[in-house]
């Protein structure tokens, strides 16, 4: 399998060349092609296998119809660190460097200010740490109900820093019925499989 056999938005395809990637990684390979088709998507990967790519470029691409609402984010990735909702921003700006979509990026220690201002023009992609984005929940300047596509990463790590009721109080804020979800964790621990049957529907499962 090439990058040109998945189904990329020509742009998206265009940035990982540029990123000098030819061949996908087993997860990406496998994951891409039912997530570009709107399933939902569980992927057992660790950190290294390409796994940020599998969400990140299918996210892109479905992204492409539609256009982001005032306070009504269209896309939302759960990190469990500051760091690593970095790092996936980072990525996404990358494969994302030829298309028109708006990111932003709600982790501690950055001002409620900046982060509201970006909130409010709309946005196509936001990278969250759980306790930050419930903050700004709760402080009424985001709804949830406009989310396309949830990704959850490291689940695994989510687990492990007690953030587990965070994430279904989040998924408990999005329009049933109406999202995709991407799951992520590096193992299968008990609470991870009860909340991926909680709220993927008819995963298709990805072991790497
Ligand atoms: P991740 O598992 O998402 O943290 O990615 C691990 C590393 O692999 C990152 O430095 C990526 O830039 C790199 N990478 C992702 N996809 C590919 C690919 N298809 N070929 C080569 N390197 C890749």
């Amino acid at each position: 399998t090439q990058f040109s056999d998945l189904n990329l938005d020509p742009r998206v395809l265009q940035a990982v060349t540029e990123a000098g990637y030819t061949t996908p990684t087993p997860i990406q390979a496998q994951a891409i092609p039912p997530a570009i088709e709107g399933r939902d998507v569980l992927g057992i990967a660790q950190t290294g296998t390409g796994k940020t790519a599998s969400f990140v470029l299918p996210m892109i691409t479905r992204l492409q119809q539609g256009r982001a609402r005032a306070r009504m984010p269209r896309s939302l990735v759960l990190c469990p660190t500051r760091e690593l909702a970095a790092q996936v921003a980072e990525n996404f700006d990358r494969y994302a460097a030829h298309v028109k979509l708006s990111k932003a990026l709600l982790i501690g220690g950055v001002s409620f200010k900046d982060q509201d201002a970006l909130i409010d023009r709309g946005v196509d992609v936001l990278i969250a740490t759980p306790g930050r984005l419930l903050d700004h929940f709760e402080r009424g300047k985001l709804l949830l109900t406009g989310i396309e596509i949830m990704v959850v990463d490291e689940a695994d790590r989510m687990l492990d820093m007690g953030f587990i009721p965070d994430i279904e109080r989040i998924f408990g804020l999005l329009r049933p019925g109406s999202f995709q979800t991407l799951f992520f964790s590096a193992t299968m621990a008990k609470e991870i499989e009860r909340l991926t049957r909680a709220f993927l529907r008819d995963p298709v499962k990805v072991e790497v």
